[in-house]
Order: structure tokens, then sequence, then C-alpha cells
């Protein structure tokens, strides 16, 4: 019975060992062994989705306030009726960035695909979610559309495919809810510990703290400085009609 005690404790161990996020984010080092009361923040959580008390808004359904374009131009996306939608254009690129940059973060929001692209595989309902400019969360219409796994909606474009299609119909409203932790790099510009990505897709975890060496787009460097911890998001133009609302943030 002893063995059998020894042999469950170094299992456990070996399993907290291997856990790839044990050593990100709140983990507390320096435990007390009474932990001081009422020194947690308080804040207000929201309700269905809407935003907790301490989020950063960044589309309430108003205005592009805190958005800009990349050459620093007020961006030309469509907001209506609360709805925010992808204006394309002739370069394929009018993209839009947040004006603030973020490291590590909690991320909402909700997008809808159209229910009237008739393309297929990459073109039906295209456009992401770059985090800090790098590491797209792709929005596709994924709901009996076949394509690449690892470029469906809800992967990390061209490194992992979700874990499970968790996609509404096109016209329905969808939402992610993504948590990450900013790659952090040495003074050199050398990759010091990869970013780690966690993803909620309609409620549904599609990604458990996925490991990110680089970036998923065309240029793959990683010869980032170590100042380069904050960039802002960037959510992608791909041609298709793609809509949002209710995209809040909390840097972590
Ligand atoms: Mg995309």
């Amino acid at each position: 019975m002893k063995n059998k005690y020894f042999q469950m404790s170094i299992v456990l161990l070996l399993v907290f060992s291997f856990n790839p996020c044990i050593s990100y984010g709140q983990s507390e080092t320096n435990k007390t062994k009474v932990a001081p009361v009422n020194q947690i923040l308080q804040i207000i959580p929201g309700e269905a989705n809407q935003p907790p008390s301490d989020a950063i808004i960044l589309f309430d359904g108003s205005d592009l306030n805190n958005w800009t374009k990349k050459d620093g131009t007020v961006p030309d996306w469509v907001v209506q009726n609360g709805v925010l939608t992808v204006m394309p254009d002739s370069t394929g690129r009018n993209d839009i960035y947040t004006k603030q940059e973020f490291g590590d973060i909690q991320l909402h929001l909700e997008f809808k695909c159209p229910e009237t692209d008739q393309d297929t595989g990459q073109h039906k309902g295209n456009s992401g979610v770059f985090i800090q400019g790098r590491y797209e969360i792709q929005i596709l219409d994924s709901y009996e559309n076949s394509t690449y796994r690892n470029r469906q909606c809800g992967s990390i474009y061209n490194q992992y495919a979700p874990l499970v299609n968790a996609c509404k119909k096109p016209g329905e409203w969808q939402f992610y809810d993504i948590i990450f932790t900013a790659p952090r790099f040495n003074i050199e510009g050398s990759l010091k510990t990869p970013g780690k990505i966690t993803v909620f897709q309609n409620g549904v975890l599609i990604h458990n703290c996925a490991e990110i060496r680089e970036p998923t787009g065309d240029v793959r460097t990683t010869n980032y400085k170590e100042s380069d911890l904050k960039q802002p998001l960037v959510f992608q133009e791909h041609s298709d009609l793609v809509s949002f609302r209710n995209i809040w943030i909390r840097e972590l």
C-alpha cells in the first residue's frame, strides 16, 4: 500500500511538472501558509459576455476611436447598428490595429461570417485576429466548409488546428475568449520563453496552452527585441464581409 501511494505521488509530481501552463500567469512562488485577506482586486463580472468592470472596451458598438489603420489614418470599416464590418479594399490588407499595445491578455470578441458568401475553402468568411500583430487566430466560415486542418476557423493559423470544430452556421453570432501569455525575449532578441495561447470558441475549449514559437504569417522571424513585449491587436481584412461586436480586453 505504501508503495502504491509512493507511485501515485511520483505520477502527480510528473504531471504537474510537465503542465505547460503551470509556470505562467499568476503563479505564486512565495506562498505563505496563510494568505492575507482582502488583498485581491475586486471587480464586477459582466453578465452574458458583457465586459467586467476592469476591461478595456475596444468596440462597444459606437465607434472606432480605439483603432487605426497601419499608416495611422482613421479606419474605414463600417459601423452600423452596433456592429463593425470589414471594409474590403483592393490592397487586400485593409487591416485595423488597436492604438493601444498589449502583452499578456484576456480577449473577448464576437464575430459573424456572412450568410451570403458563396465561396469555398479559405475564401469563405475569412478574417482573423492577430495577437500582437503576429499570431493569427483564424476566423473562417468552417460550418460544413472543408479546408486545411490548421487553417480552419479557430486554428492558430498554419500551426495548430482547433481541438474540435465548434463553429455555428454563417449568419449566427459566435465568440472567442482568448488567453494569451506573450513570449519573452532575451536582450539580444532570441526567444526566452515561447508565447502560450488558450482559446474558447462559443464556450468550448479549442486550444489549451498551445505553445507559440514563431509568427503565424509569412514573416517567421523571432528576432525581436526585449522591448517588443507589447504590440497592438490586428483584425484582418481578407475581402470577406465578416462582422464583429462586443470586443473587450483585460491586461493580465
Ligand atoms: Mg484569416
